[in-house]
């Protein structure tokens, strides 16, 4: 039985389907459009992802801290309806109602839904996402689609702060991927922040940001709004997903890692659970890092985030066993970092500052 029918709970149903299994998936709105723009790293997709769900692709995206990176590493962008039509779940029995509570012990374990039904299944994964909460970090952001001919540069990062705001104030990036049909989408990004920066904020600041590159928005743009707690997740058999610890709390990517991971955890064979506890621990970290550096930093933190090696990049993005590869890439990071940095560093990951970034 799946719990959610987000998008890993929908590609872990897509995938026990493909294995054979009989699936009970509930979820209160099973057929609910999904209207996000989602992207991710190309090399995460797994091979049995129909290609025709991705939209776009960039083959090196460019980054800017203070100065420009090509990041070599190629980026996906999913048309999110052809992906949730793409990971089809017919023949799953599939119950439209609010899971309450799960329980149960090995081989036995049940759902009790908001009507009060108990449904038991061999096996429940509880893929029910995320919920909000004032103590979570969030990831907010602010997007409009314009046409290729108003923009045509992918951008994964760019935190130049060309958007005029104060320099004490939380800074944004801005996040620029091609759709399909020759659109592009222009966001305005609060990585993290609890609270995150309004998406009020980050509009006037994509405006801004807009105009000072040569193109004024019209208002008129289809418009994107974007608000996800980072944290909450938890690794363990029972949970998938943004819930299961599969979100990457300092950078909000999950949906390729959810897609990636389904087939082992289908089979029973969960990336390692100490190790992926672990490395979970250590992004934590990163994200508690974040959250308290001062603003004027984090270019520089980025410049050197972006001139490690790809595979570093790689082992602190992606994956969700590779400890050593986490712990490597941190401390590199680290090294390379100037003195100031450092000690700031080392002060937010003792949690001595007590000072978390906030939004407004
Ligand atoms: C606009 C936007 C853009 C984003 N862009 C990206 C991106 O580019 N890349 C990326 O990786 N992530 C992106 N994210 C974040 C991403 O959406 C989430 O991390 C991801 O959806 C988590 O997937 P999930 O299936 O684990 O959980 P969710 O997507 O939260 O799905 C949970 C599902 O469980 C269902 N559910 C909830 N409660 C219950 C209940 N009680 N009983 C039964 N079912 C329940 C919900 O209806 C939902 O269908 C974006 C988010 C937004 C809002």
């Amino acid at each position: 039985m799946v719990c959610g029918l987000g998008p890993a709970g929908r590609a872990l149903t897509h995938r026990a389907l493909a294995h054979g299994l009989s699936v009970i998936a509930i979820d209160p709105r099973p057929e609910r459009a999904w209207t996000a723009t989602y992207g991710g790293w190309a090399d995460e997709l797994p091979g049995w992802l129909d290609p025709g769900v991705v939209a776009a692709r960039v083959d090196r995206p460019v980054a800017w801290g203070t100065r420009r990176f090509e990041i070599d590493r190629g980026y996906a962008v999913f048309d999110s309806e052809g992906l949730r039509r793409g990971l089809r779940i017919d023949g799953a029995q599939v119950i439209a109602d609010r899971v309450v509570e799960v329980g149960g012990s090995k081989g036995a374990q049940w759902a009790r839904l908001s009507s009060g039904e108990k449904v038991t299944a061999g096996r429940v994964i509880d893929a029910r996402g995320l919920t909000r909460s004032p103590e979570r970090a969030e990831q907010t952001a602010f997007g409009v689609v314009v046409p290729e001919s108003a923009w045509d540069e992918p951008l994964f990062m760019d935190w130049r702060d060309d958007y005029d705001a104060p320099a004490e104030a939380p800074p944004s990036f801005l996040y620029a991927i091609p759709l399909s049909n020759n659109r592009f989408l222009l966001e305005e990004t609060c990585l993290a922040g609890r609270p995150a920066l309004s998406p009020t904020t980050l509009r006037d600041r994509l405006h801004r940001r807009l105009r000072n590159r040569g193109l004024t928005l019209s208002g008129d743009e289809p418009t994107e709004t974007v608000r996800f707690p980072l944290e909450g997740g938890r690794p363990g058999p029972r949970r998938f997903g943004a819930l299961g610890g599969m979100l990457h709390p300092a950078t909000g990517y999950s949906v390729t890692r959810s897609l990636c991971a389904a087939d082992d955890f289908v089979l029973g064979q969960p990336e390692s659970p100490a190790r992926t506890r672990a490395v979970h621990l250590l992004r934590e970290l990163g994200l508690r890092v974040l959250l308290d550096l001062p603003p004027t930093d984090l270019p520089a933190f980025f410049d050197a985030f972006f001139a490690l090696p790809a595979p570093r990049q790689r082992a602190y993005l992606s994956g969700a066993t590779d400890l050593t590869g986490t712990a490597v890439a941190m401390t590199s990071l680290f090294a390379t970092l100037p003195w100031t940095l450092r000690r700031r560093l080392l002060t937010a990951a003792m949690g001595l500052s007590g000072m978390n970034r906030t939004g407004s």
